[in-house]
């Protein structure tokens, strides 16, 4: 199928202007790179997901639900599918007692910060994470030594068939970036957090020493996805890995290993999503060669290698 054609048959059931065919992923992403998906298309409802689903199946197209595109990277050939993007009320915050309840589609920072403004304490170190809340349960994002695993009490998802389900921790295999969802392409529509009272002024001061490492520690001024590649079991860093084995500097086309911090790569102006697959395949290699360390991709990517 053509983008236009998954268009064309898409705009009998959801709003036009959100159906977008043709769409260069490096626009959605915060790498700044990758090639193009056949269509993105953005829903508002649980009714509209459904839809979409219904026709993938049938058209046996693929499918992936991009949330604020801060750990994916599609490949240059193309996805050949649909990117799904959660809007509307998937987008909305409430903070009610001690939860927060966010759509898939929420930012995680933003929820962050709307429970600090109630006094809530056990999501400050959320706060610089750039991702969704759908995004960061799969990826069971986290830093400062917390999780999204330390901080669910329960989320609702839709599965491949269209079936909403409540899910509770126990039940979504929560690991060190690994959840279900790694596993089944279930769909984050909501989830209510669980936090605790605190003290607004020490809440606020957590938050800012965290944002104030990142920026001392971090390449923000320049687009990337964060760590790259997880930390190995052994208990050992990636990125004091990568700096030992001296690739800090390195790199491929516009792709670079960050000097700031070796754990990330950034696009130093034109990368394309070869340029970042071929650095990581090379960081790889020759950190197994000096270190004997095998480093997992952290960094979620999409696409074939053939043409559509
Ligand atoms: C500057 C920077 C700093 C970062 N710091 C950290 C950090 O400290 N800790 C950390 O863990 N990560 C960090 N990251 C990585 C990233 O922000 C997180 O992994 C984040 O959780 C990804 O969320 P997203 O919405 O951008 O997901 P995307 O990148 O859009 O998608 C990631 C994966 O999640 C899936 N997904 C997205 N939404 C849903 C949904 N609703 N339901 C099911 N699956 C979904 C996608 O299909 C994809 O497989 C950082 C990234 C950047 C750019």
């Amino acid at each position: 199928m053509t983008g236009q054609e998954i268009f064309d048959s898409l705009s009998e059931y959801i709003d036009e202007k959100c159906i977008h065919p043709d769409q260069p992923m490096s626009e959605y992403t915060s790498f700044r790179a990758g090639g193009k998906a056949l269509c993105v298309v953005e829903v508002h409802s649980i009714e509209e997901m459904r839809r979409v689903l219904t026709f993938v199946r049938k058209k046996f197209l693929p499918y992936f639900v991009l949330g604020n595109g801060t750990n994916v990277l599609v490949k240059d050939e193309g996805y050949p599918g649909i990117a799904v993007m959660l809007k509307g009320d998937f987008t909305k915050i409430d903070v009610t007692g001690y939860d927060v309840t966010c759509g898939g589609g929420a930012l995680l920072a933003q929820a962050g910060r709307m429970a600090a403004d109630m006094w809530l304490t056990g999501m400050e170190w959320a706060c610089g994470i750039p991702g969704t809340v759908g995004g960061a349960i799969r990826m069971n994002a986290g830093c400062f030594g917390s999780d999204m695993s330390s901080i669910v009490k329960r989320v609702r998802a839709i599965t491949t068939s269209g079936e909403e389900i409540t899910l509770l921790p126990h039940e979504m295999k929560f690991g060190y970036r690994h959840s279900l969802f790694c596993e089944k392409k279930y769909t984050v529509i909501e989830a209510v957090i669980e936090l605790k009272k605190g003290d607004k002024n020490q809440i606020k001061e957590l938050i800012e020493k965290y944002a104030r490492e990142r920026r001392e520690k971090q390449p923000l001024d320049m687009p990337n996805a964060g760590s790259i590649f997880k930390n190995p079991r052994d208990g050992r860093h990636a990125a004091q890995l990568i700096d030992q084995t001296g690739l800090g500097g390195a790199y491929v086309g516009g792709a670079m290993v960050s000097e700031k911090h070796c754990g990330f790569i950034v696009n130093r102006g034109n990368a394309s999503a070869t340029d970042i697959l071929r650095l990581m395949e090379n960081v790889q290699r020759e950190v197994f060669r000096e270190t004997g360390a095998r480093l997992e991709p952290e960094l979620v990517v999409y696409g074939n290698s053939r043409r559509y």
